[in-house]
């Protein structure tokens, strides 16, 4: 017997192999929708042209690449607290958030996870929503925590099942960790109002509970500011918060691994604390993080010229998924009458839980090559003016 001869094959990662199914599928009219990805209207991955132009003065000054520190490059920090906080918010100013920059958005997670078994109580809890971005519950058990799923998604309204979840929030033990979509709910596409929020940072509060905001997709909603309010609201409201940011979405850089996290604390000197550690929880990770993306990112963040291209470029992307649920309502409303789908336009970010079955998402691929998440999850983003038609007309013969 080898050292390997008792290792089990892992199970597949549900949504990377609907991209492998997809990949072997010889239909020329083949859709991926289960993708969490945004395609241009000529279904092509864009490469945004505000990271052509930073690649461009970045490849004309080109320099040696030595290591990065181990929290990152500082100009990249400090532009992802200003967009993440704002420039003149007291927890920047006060110096009492700390960023450190992250192998993506789930590097931050993994930071953070990592981070917080190492300070929080002995017997904390971890607390993801149901449903939740699939590598939640398994990064944060993979850190060593228990995870257990708080109410959120209420199949009957197809909105949130607040009541639910404030019910959750308020019979957790102190000291328990919340994991929050700050925007764009993966994978329901359901966000709490403005009214909710409050209630649930009162209750964080209250129960003294430890909120980790994941934002993964911040300006694909309402814009860069109104998605990122509610984690402006968290850090004035005071306490311990955990921020994770990713740009692969609103970059458009997905594989160059770029996000951050960032912590908030009481004082100036309890966040140089909280930094040291962060760094040591870095160092025996991966040591320090790549130069290229962040380079990108803080590039263009730094520059006023560039910054405009990347919020107009964010707001196209924004803008053609928000036309892209509307077409496909209204498209749905001809083709299949008896369903209403109005909720479809209610939905923010990429995603929308469609109501589709297990079964039907099933004939969507046998029989349509369309491939969609079992769950009934599709990608709104992955939707365009060419495929629109075709997709309608299966789902109106499968449900
Ligand atoms: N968090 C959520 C909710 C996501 O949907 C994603 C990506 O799909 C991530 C985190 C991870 O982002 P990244 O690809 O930057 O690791």
């Amino acid at each position: 017997a080898s050292l390997f001869t008792a290792i089990e094959m892992a199970p597949r990662d549900p949504i990377l192999g609907i991209t492998e199914g997809f990949n072997a599928d010889q239909n020329p009219n083949k859709t991926n929708l289960g993708v969490g990805v945004y395609y241009d209207d000529n279904g092509k991955l864009p490469l945004l042209e505000c990271v052509r132009k930073a690649e461009a003065e970045l490849m004309a000054k080109l320099s040696p690449r030595g290591y990065l520190p181990i929290d990152g490059l500082a100009a990249y920090d400090k532009a992802v607290q200003e967009l993440v906080f704002g420039a003149d918010s007291a927890v920047v100013k006060e110096k009492r958030a700390v960023t450190v920059q992250a192998i993506g958005g789930t590097g931050a997670l993994k930071l953070g996870a990592d981070f917080l078994k190492r300070f929080s109580n002995d017997n904390a809890q971890v607390w993801i929503s149901d449903p939740s971005w699939e590598n939640h519950r398994a990064l944060f058990e993979s850190a060593g925590f228990t995870v257990n799923n708080y109410p959120y998604y209420d199949a009957a309204t197809r909105g949130v099942n607040f009541v639910g979840m404030m019910e959750a929030l308020n019979n957790m033990a102190s000291g328990s960790i919340v994991v929050l979509h700050a925007c764009c709910h993966n994978p329901t596409g359901a966000d709490l109002n403005h009214d909710q929020w409050t209630q649930v940072i009162e209750v964080v509060l209250k129960r003294g509970l430890i909120p980790f905001l994941d934002m993964a997709y911040q300006g694909f909603a309402d814009g860069i500011t109104e998605d990122g309010e509610v984690v402006r609201r968290f850090a004035q409201a005071g306490g311990p918060l955990f921020v994770s940011n990713s740009f692969s979405k609103s970059f458009s850089l997905y594989g160059e691994r770029v996000g951050a996290l960032s912590i908030v604390a009481a004082s100036t000197e309890e966040a140089s604390r909280v930094l040291s550690q962060l760094k040591r929880v870095v160092r025996t990770n991966y040591s320090n993080p790549p130069i290229h993306g962040g380079q990108v990112v803080a590039t263009v963040l730094a520059s006023p010229e560039l910054r405009k291209l990347w919020e107009e470029e964010l707001a196209g992307m924004r803008v053609r998924i928000r036309e892209m649920r509307q077409l496909l309502v209204k498209k749905l409303k001809e083709q299949a009458p008896a369903q209403d789908f109005d909720f479809v336009t209610k939905q923010r970010g990429m995603f929308s839980y469609s109501g589709l079955t297990k079964p039907q998402v099933e004939r969507l691929r046998d029989e349509f090559s369309i491939y969609a998440v079992d769950t009934g999850r599709i990608c709104v983003a992955a939707l365009n003016t060419k495929n629109i038609d075709a997709v309608v007309a299966a789902i109106a013969k499968v449900l």
